[in-house]
């Protein structure tokens, strides 16, 4: 789980031969943008004191095809993450045979559970009792080693009636995290968000991100175990990392701008 790339992106065993020249000019271009996000991360860290092995990169290949995520691993990615199970189930079974961790970061409604079950490592968004009974119970149900899970907040929910992005109320998170703990099959990883567009923590995401790392912490009081902080995208990972961010959900600046959701 710590994997992370250290700056050297080394090649895959002799894939990059069986490419195209559109596949190796894709390559270099994902080669230099996670160069140029490695960096950043690596400044982030410096200017926070803090060991850059602290900080992992998970890259969210959404929109992007397979071969964007073979390319990838080729240069080092250890770490994915998709927001939609339509997407995800198929890029998971095209890259199968890679050893690549799987992070579910998309709001998850009931229905894919099973699913997502099938290939996910960690899912970052459990906002709701009912997601929790959920995957446990599929997770039991299949067999399979623990589902590392991380409990979302959504933290323009401050207030209560906050309107609804995906995610937890801070005031949902320590019940929440309890329910995780004491659920077979699941493992309480830690905790998410994404900085909000709304409430009072819109437009700064020092201080949203500031904020998780209290809840992070009231939850690590507890349950020890649960040191995952995720927090920052391509626009903000530098706050997340200052906040405290052990991995950053990094998307755009790694493959590029995404089309238009269809
Ligand atoms: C898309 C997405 C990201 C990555 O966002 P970028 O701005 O493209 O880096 C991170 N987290 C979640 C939950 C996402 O859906």
């Amino acid at each position: 789980m710590t994997n992370h790339h250290d700056g050297s992106f080394p090649d895959g065993p002799s894939f990059p031969d069986a490419l195209t020249a559109h596949d190796r000019a894709r390559r270099e271009q994902l080669h230099a943008n996670l160069a140029e996000v490695e960096q950043r991360i690596a400044a982030a860290c410096a200017a926070a004191k803090r060991p850059r092995d602290e900080v992992a990169l998970v890259v969210v290949t959404k929109t992007y095809p397979a071969g964007d995520t073979r390319l990838l691993a080729s240069l080092g990615v250890r770490e994915v993450a998709e927001n939609r199970d339509q997407d995800a189930a198929p890029k998971a079974a095209d890259c199968a045979d890679l050893s690549l961790t799987w992070h579910f970061v998309g709001q998850l409604q009931t229905n894919k559970v099973r699913s997502v079950v099938g290939y996910a490592d960690y899912v970052h968004s459990v906002d709701r009792l009912k997601l929790v009974n959920a995957l446990s119970s599929e997770v039991v149900r299949a067999g399979r080693p623990e589902l590392g899970c991380l409990v979302q907040v959504a933290l323009d929910r401050e207030s209560a009636g906050g309107a609804g992005r995906a995610g937890a109320s801070p005031g949902e998170v320590e019940a929440l995290a309890e329910a995780v703990a004491a659920a077979p099959g699941l493992r309480l990883a830690g905790v998410m968000t994404v900085a909000p567009l709304a409430g009072p923590y819109a437009g700064d995401p020092a201080a949203a991100f500031g904020r998780l790392a209290e809840i992070a912490s009231a939850v690590r009081a507890a349950h020890p175990a649960a040191t995952m902080v995720s927090a920052g995208m391509s626009g903000d990972l530098e706050q997340a990392v200052a906040a405290g961010a052990t991995h950053v959900r990094v998307g755009t600046a790694v493959l590029g701008a995404r089309p238009p959701l269809r």
